[in-house]
């Protein structure tokens, strides 16, 4: 999340607890949620909103996010959240997000047997 989508979550709570959204406010919230989309903090204040009556702080959307992620985990079956290009690897890939930056999409990994693999040196 940006900075300018930080601005209108705090709008967006404002309407209804009536903070004041300063640029330090601003600044203090999008330390601590620019990991986050804006989509699941939106959703998740809309949750605290129906949910508590507690002014809102950026712990009660992290935590809405996680639990929201983990139900949504439970509920997926294994095989579709794994990688199709890259067994066992689970999505979001990592070696698929390594091979866009590479400029090689979609570059199967080299797969070598394990019979193949000579040791590295000599123990004694
Ligand atoms: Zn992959």
């Amino acid at each position: 999340m940006n900075e300018m989508q930080t601005a209108q979550l705090l709008i967006v709570a404002s309407a209804i607890d009536n903070r004041i959204v300063s640029d330090p406010a601003i600044v203090a919230w999008h330390q601590i949620l620019q990991d986050f989309e804006y989509s699941d903090l939106s959703a998740a204040l809309t949750e605290h909103r129906r949910s508590s009556t507690e002014y809102v702080t950026p712990a009660h959307l992290v935590a809405i996010v996680k639990r929201t992620r983990q139900a949504r985990a439970a509920a997926t079956p294994l095989e579709a959240s794994m990688c199709a290009t890259h067994e066992h690897y689970p999505k979001p890939c990592d070696a698929c997000r390594q091979d866009e930056l590479d400029g090689t999409p979609g570059r199967k990994p080299v797969m070598v047997p394990l019979g193949t693999i000579k040791p590295i040196g000599h123990v004694i």
